[in-house]
Order: C-alpha cells, then sequence, then structure tokens
C-alpha cells in the first residue's frame, strides 16, 4: 500500500526528533523550573527563530490519551501533503508515546523538538510548535500547581486544547481564568452520540448548554462562565468517541491503526486538520502584537519568574499572573531601547562626555524607552501598570546612575583630582 511507505519513510524524522521536558515541576517543593537551554535549543534555531509562532498545546490529567492524539498529530504534520496521512495500518505509533520508555511521567510540560515550518495560504511562514502539558489534574492535594501548569502553557500557546475524559466538570472550568486565543474542550470517550453527536457540531451544542449563565447560578460559577468568555477570542468543543477496548484495555496495543474503532479513526481525521492545517493555524499574540519564536523565549521566563523565588506558590489569580509577565515584558522591552541608546552615546568604546550632556542624553532615552512602555497593549488596568511604570522609571534612574560613573572612570582630569583634592584636604 502506497501510504504505509510514505509514512515509513517519513518516520526517518521523527525518530530524530523526540519529546523534551522544558518545565519541570517539583513536587516536594512544589516548585516550577524552566529548562531555558532545553527552550532556546528549540525555539532559537536559525530557520525559525524570527518567524512567528503557532503553539498547539494539548493539556490535561495523565492517562487519558494525550499523547495518543498528540502522536497523530505528529504524523498529520510529518505527513501532510498526503490525504492518507493517518498512516498505515499495522504501524505502531512513535513520538510522545515512550514506551517502557526513557521519559518518567513527570508533570509538566514537554515540546516536540522539531519546529515545523508551514506554508499559510497568504504565502506567509510560520513556526509551529506542539506542547504537552500533563499533571494530576484531578487530585487535590496539586490543584494549584496544576492550576499554575495550566496558565504557563496556556498563557504561551495560541491554542490550548483541554483534553477532558467523558464531560466537563466544575472544577475544569476554574482551571480557565486565563486569556488564549483559542480554546478547544476535546471530550475523550464522548458516550451520548444521541444527545450531541460526535465532532464539532455535537461539541458546540454541548459547550453551549454547559457554559450557559442561568439566573439560579451561585454568583462565583456565573463569574467562571463569563470570564471564559471575555477571554478566549474562539471557544470551541469536539466531542470524540471511545477508540475501542483494544486501545483502552491491551497492555500490547502499540497504537496501530488496525486496532482502532473506525468511528474513532473518522472523527480523529476530521479534529486533526481543524487544529493544524495550514488555514486553520493561529499564530500566538500577546498585547495584540504576534509572538516570534524569539520572543517566545522570553515570554516563558517572563511568566516563569513569576512562579519562582516563593516558598509555596501564591494563590494569585492567573489573570493577574499574565498581567504581571505582560507588563514585566514590556519593562524588558523598554529597558532594552534604553540601554542601547544609551551604549550608543556613551559605552566603554565611547570617549568621555561632559556630565550635563549625557543627563540630556538620558533624559531623551528615558522618555523614550517610557513612551515605549506606555504603547505596549498591556493587562491588569492603569493602576496596575502604573506600578510597573515606576519600576521602570527606578530602574532607569539606577541605570543611569551606573552610566555616570563609567563615564565619570573616563574623564582623566576627574580621576585625577579626586586623589589631589582628598590629599589637599587631609593636609590642609
Ligand atoms: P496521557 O498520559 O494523557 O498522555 O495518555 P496516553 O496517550 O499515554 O494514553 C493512556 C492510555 O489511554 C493508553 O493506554 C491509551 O491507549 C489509552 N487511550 C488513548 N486514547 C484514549 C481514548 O480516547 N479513550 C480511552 N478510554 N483510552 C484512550
Ligand atoms: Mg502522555
Amino acid at each position: 500500500q502506497a501510504d504505509t511507505n510514505l509514512s515509513e519513510t517519513k518516520l526517518n524524522d521523527i525518530s530524530s526528533a523526540r519529546p523534551v521536558q522544558i518545565v519541570v515541576a517539583h513536587e516536594d517543593d512544589h516548585a516550577f523550573e524552566l529548562d531555558e537551554a532545553a527552550l532556546e535549543r528549540i525555539l532559537l534555531q536559525e530557520h525559525v527563530r524570527d518567524l512567528n509562532v503557532v503553539v498547539v498545546s494539548v493539556a490535561g490529567a495523565f492517562r487519558k490519551g494525550k499523547s495518543f492524539l498528540l502522536d497523530f498529530m505528529l504524523r498529520f504534520m510529518y505527513n501532510k501533503m498526503s490525504s492518507s496521512w493517518l498512516g498505515g495500518h499495522e504501524e505502531p505509533l512513535t513520538g510522545f508515546t515512550w514506551r517502557g520508555g526513557c521519559e518518567r511521567e513527570t508533570t509538566g510540560i514537554l515540546a516536540w523538538s522539531e519546529v515545523f515550518v508551514v506554508d499559510k495560504p497568504d504565502g506567509s511562514k510560520v513556526a509551529v510548535l506542539l506542547i504537552d502539558t500533563q499533571g494530576a489534574f484531578d487530585s487535590q492535594s496539586t490543584i494549584k500547581d496544576c492550576a499554575t501548569l495550566f496558565a504557563l502553557s496556556t498563557m504561551t500557546s495560541s491554542v490550548q486544547v483541554y483534553n477532558l475524559s467523558q464531560n466537563v466538570q466544575e472544577d475544569d472550568l476554574q482551571h480557565l481564568q486565563v486569556c488564549v486565543l483559542t480554546l478547544m474542550f476535546l471530550i475523550r470517550d464522548w458516550s451520548y452520540p444521541y444527545e450531541h453527536p460526535y465532532g464539532l457540531e455535537g461539541g458546540k451544542s454541548f459547550l453551549e448548554k454547559r457554559l450557559q449563565v442561568k439566573q439560579n447560578q451561585h454568583e462565583e460559577l456565573q463569574n467562571v462562565r463569563k470570564h471564559i468568555h471575555s477571554c478566549f477570542s474562539n471557544i470551541g468543543c469536539f466531542l470524540l468517541p471511545h477508540p475501542g477496548l483494544k486501545v483502552a484495555t491491551n497492555p500490547n496495543f502499540d497504537g496501530r491503526l488496525a486496532d482502532i474503532d473506525d468511528d474513532f479513526k473518522m472523527e480523529l481525521v476530521s479534529l486533526v486538520p481543524i487544529l493544524l492545517s495550514p488555514e486553520n493555524l493561529v499564530e500566538k499574540e500577546i498585547g495584540g502584537s504576534k509572538v516570534t519564536c524569539r520572543d517566545l523565549v522570553q515570554y516563558f521566563k517572563a511568566y516563569m519568574k513569576i512562579y519562582q523565588g516563593e516558598e509555596l506558590p501564591h494563590p494569585k489569580s492567573m489573570l493577574q499572573a499574565t498581567a504581571e509577565a505582560n507588563n514585566l515584558a514590556a519593562v524588558a522591552g523598554a529597558k532594552e531601547i534604553y540601554n542601547k541608546g544609551m551604549e550608543q552615546m556613551c559605552g566603554g568604546d565611547k570617549p568621555y562626555m561632559a556630565a550635563d550632556q549625557l543627563e540630556r542624553g538620558h533624559n531623551d532615552l528615558r522618555k523614550v524607552a517610557v513612551k515605549h512602555f506606555c504603547s505596549v497593549k498591556k493587562m491588569g488596568g492603569e493602576d496596575f501598570c502604573r506600578r510597573y511604570q515606576e519600576q521602570l522609571e527606578a530602574e532607569l534612574d539606577e541605570a543611569f546612575g551606573n552610566f555616570v560613573k563609567h563615564n565619570d572612570g573616563k574623564n582623566i582630569f576627574y580621576a585625577a583630582r579626586t586623589p589631589a583634592t582628598l590629599f589637599a584636604v587631609m593636609f590642609a
């Protein structure tokens, strides 16, 4: 069969790429750790780093078929020119599933090491990153950790596929107080196709019912629902049938299509292109601007910083965390502008400048930097952002202090005069 050959040749590409843990959650001290080097190896590859990034994340609890789905998403990415991307009948699934593998099931975020370059119908090229967010979403003891983890992957992705088993529970909705572009609820093992049919249409009617705000609902439940609607520009739901007993229970199941129910395969063929075909790819935007792979590294770092250095994770609202990271990124961007300008004016290789001239230069650049900060769209409201503007101003003034010292060091007269003055005072 022709399609089997195709997927076999493409398997070479899959076999050199692999899932890489980029965020590790340490369960003992509830700390999160970003593997910056690993993230940079993936996102700063020369052929992708300046492309706008599409981040498709699948998040949810362990053992709910996330890797299984991601492996089919990988097949689509590697075989997408073929209509038979689903693969050969007897071909074992590989990719995120590391059977008997080296990767222990750790709470955290995994990224596929290969970033895919895709031509969009409008002629632009985008970089597609696939990530897998997993945690014990259903265990009370770690609920905060998981909320944090979920927030992290949601804030850094453009499409969040929220993988749930059988239904949507109230707790599942509580995780969603974050803003991203697209949220797709994916309900596995849907067993009421006569009420809401499989696929996107059935998912839509099911979700409308689940997210309805009702008069007699508790205020908190109403608020969660309103918030979800205001946060995600695009919310969908897809109902996936049970894949069959071999998939769910046979320990020797290796992912081959021959062992998967037809209903499931049929729905899979409609689901994956909804998420990954070129015309449907959603570029990541933060504060209204598109994000490149290179920017994404910065955002990961900024978001991670919020959760680091704390004894226990604060029950900080995720929305606030997003606003903080947002403002911190704007502060970093503004400082970069200031520092670059100052370096150009009075950096190490530049001659000594008169103090008043230096100060004028500083004042001008400070204005430019603050203006930049104000012009970046940020979340959190006016008062909140003003605090970060004040922080920026303080940091710019501190940086100026260092530039002054450095500049003074270049002045031989100043350097000579100081000991002389001291000498004069001591022996007067
Ligand atoms: P993950 O921990 O969420 O990544 O889950 P895996 O993809 O490793 O799958 C866990 C188990 O569930 C495996 O034995 C799969 O064969 C099985 N599985 C995969 N998809 C489904 C599904 O849609 N429904 C059910 N019931 N089992 C599934
Ligand atoms: Mg998995």
